[in-house]
């Protein structure tokens, strides 16, 4: 399997490859827009997706969405059906969407839809609520009109489930995650896998359009290998995801529980309306998990980006090996490396 990290992604826009310091690329960003910034290496191509709807004077939830359906389409090992399954071999999938009015939808657990984010989009707009999941979810989605693709799982990720397989010795266990028994733990926590990857990823998108509008969207499979029926932070508004159009947007990657149990989103975006840069305020955010995690930080990555209103970007992490991608002008779309606490 290729692992997003390693994978030196080319732009087609004639873009640069290569990292530049964050400290570099968000000192330069003043009223900036359109822009457009999403998590990981995948990031690229998804920008350049949403670069287009943008660049055409766009509104930036079209962007969000057509950004992330190009990683949805990917054989990614974390988004999209493609991914890694769960503990019992299903591929499920979370997704929410965010508008510049406040308006957001999600969907959790669903299984063998192509594209959650537009799900989520169309429980924004279509229905009363926020969030559908598991089998209500994928009725949804069939009722409008979304193919029911196969049960099947990509060869790359049947080949890691195996190999998952091997090792996990998986019985359904309550509280399997708190085992002292570390051939289990492995399985989900510490999601540090022994090639020193990371067990998850997620495309979390956020952008601001040319009439400065804001909007978002996260989207994944969750963590590999999850306990059937787990759902992590990025369906949930708050979570993986928040919009505020009168002051920014955030979104977050990496273990999922963590950034629940501090509303990280959110709290980035509330920051940035004290004042904090994008930079600072995902800073914060990463450094209030480290504070309640205590020695386990280490064992765990989160990663938040944020766009501001006058369109500066900024990310931070807990640790090294999080990157993000920034795209604001047809030759500008390139990787930042996430600053990090530990
Ligand atoms: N945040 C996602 C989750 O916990 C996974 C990830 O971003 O790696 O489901």
């Amino acid at each position: 399997m290729i692992h997003r990290r390693k994978f030196l992604q080319l732009g087609s826009l004639g873009l640069s490859s290569f990292s530049f310091p964050s400290f570099i690329s968000s000192k330069s960003t003043a009223a900036r827009r359109p822009i457009v910034i999403s998590t990981w290496d995948a990031g690229i191509d998804a920008n350049k997706a949403a670069w287009q709807v943008l660049r055409n004077g766009g509104r930036a939830l079209d962007a969000v969405e057509q950004g992330v359906m190009v990683t949805e389409s990917s054989q990614n090992c974390c988004v999209g059906l493609g991914a890694n399954p769960d503990r019992d071999g299903f591929v499920t999938l979370d997704s929410c969407i965010m508008d510049e009015n406040g308006n957001c939808g999600g969907v959790a657990f669903l299984e063998r839809i192509k594209h959650p984010v537009s799900v989520a989009r169309r429980v924004m707009e279509k229905t009363p609520h926020v969030l559908l999941v598991g089998a209500g979810a994928q009725q949804f989605a069939v009722e409008q009109g979304f193919p029911l693709e196969p049960q099947k799982l990509s060869p790359d990720a049947e080949r890691s489930y195996k190999e998952w397989l091997k090792k996990s010795e998986y019985k359904p266990v309550i509280n399997i995650e708190n085992n002292a028994n570390k051939k289990n733990q492995a399985a989900f926590a510490p999601a540090k896998l022994d090639n020193g990857e990371w067990n998850h990823d997620t495309i979390g998108m956020v952008a601001m359009d040319a009439n400065g509008n804001l909007s978002g969207t996260c989207t994944t499979s969750g963590a590999g290998f999850k306990m059937r029926g787990r759902v992590g932070d990025s369906p949930i508004i708050g979570a993986g995801l928040f919009v505020d159009n009168e002051v920014g947007a955030a979104t977050a990657t990496g273990q999922g529980e963590d950034v629940i149990r501090i509303c990280g989103s959110h709290l980035v975006v509330e920051l940035m309306r004290q004042g904090l840069s994008p930079e600072n305020a995902c800073k914060k955010a990463v450094e209030r998990i480290i504070k309640i995690k205590g020695s386990k930080a280490k064992d765990i990555q989160v990663g938040f980006i944020a766009i501001n209103k006058q369109g500066e970007y900024g990310g931070y992490c807990i640790q090294k090996g999080f990157n993000f991608a920034v795209c604001y002008a047809d030759d500008k779309n390139f990787l930042v490396d996430g600053k990090y606490v530990l």
